[in-house]
């Protein structure tokens, strides 16, 4: 059976978590190397990702992230999550690294200079009705490599994109019980 961890340094988790049992699929957090060696694929929360990049420096996690997900660990990441698997990051905070992995250049608060947070109805490729979508001090995708599938956008700016086993949303797709976005990621990453 697959088992899907949760990186657990600081986010929303516990929410994840529940979307995962509730799918049946086997679900745990993450917070030590041995516990990511235990994992089949990973879902990065939303959260802070100026705070799980410096938690995982301090775990020692940042570089067996890296090499699982280079060597094709599938992984999901929602909001900070997208931060984290982003290759390329604009608006970090100093020195702000990431995991990388998706070829796609993120724009950290992107739509928080226009509204701070704000929830809207998406179409989403791949399902059939659409996803209401929490953005909380969101990113969006500025620029996209040429493996990258875009799944959704809100006024042109791509906020859930995939390329091969990974994928992320600009939004929280954890927050309301609606696990679509979840089973996507299972049925077609991993
Ligand atoms: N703005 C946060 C960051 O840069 C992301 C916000 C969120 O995950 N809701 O990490």
């Amino acid at each position: 059976m697959t088992t899907v961890g949760v990186l657990a340094l600081q986010g929303d988790v516990r929410e994840h978590l529940a979307a995962l049992d509730r799918l049946g699929v086997k679900g745990t957090s993450v917070r030590r190397r041995e516990e990511l060696d235990a994992c089949d694929a990973l879902v990065i929360p939303g959260g802070e990702s100026t705070a799980m990049w410096r938690l995982a420096r301090t775990f020692e996690l940042l570089d067996p992230l890296r090499d699982r997900v280079r060597t094709g660990m599938p992984a999901l990441g929602t909001c900070a999550g997208m931060v984290l698997l982003a290759d390329r990051l604009l608006d970090g905070a100093e020195g702000q690294k990431t995991i990388g992995g998706l070829d796609i250049t993120v724009r950290r608060n992107a739509f928080g200079r226009q509204t701070e947070s704000f929830e809207t109805d998406l179409e989403v490729t791949g399902l059939e009705d659409t996803v209401h979508g929490v953005f909380i001090r969101a990113p969006w995708v500025e620029e996209i490599g040429d493996g990258v599938e875009v799944l959704a956008s809100v006024e042109g700016h791509p906020v859930a994109v995939r390329q091969n086993q990974l994928m992320a949303t600009s939004f929280h797709p954890e927050v309301n019980a609606d696990d679509r976005l979840h089973r996507l990621f299972l049925d077609t990453c991993c």
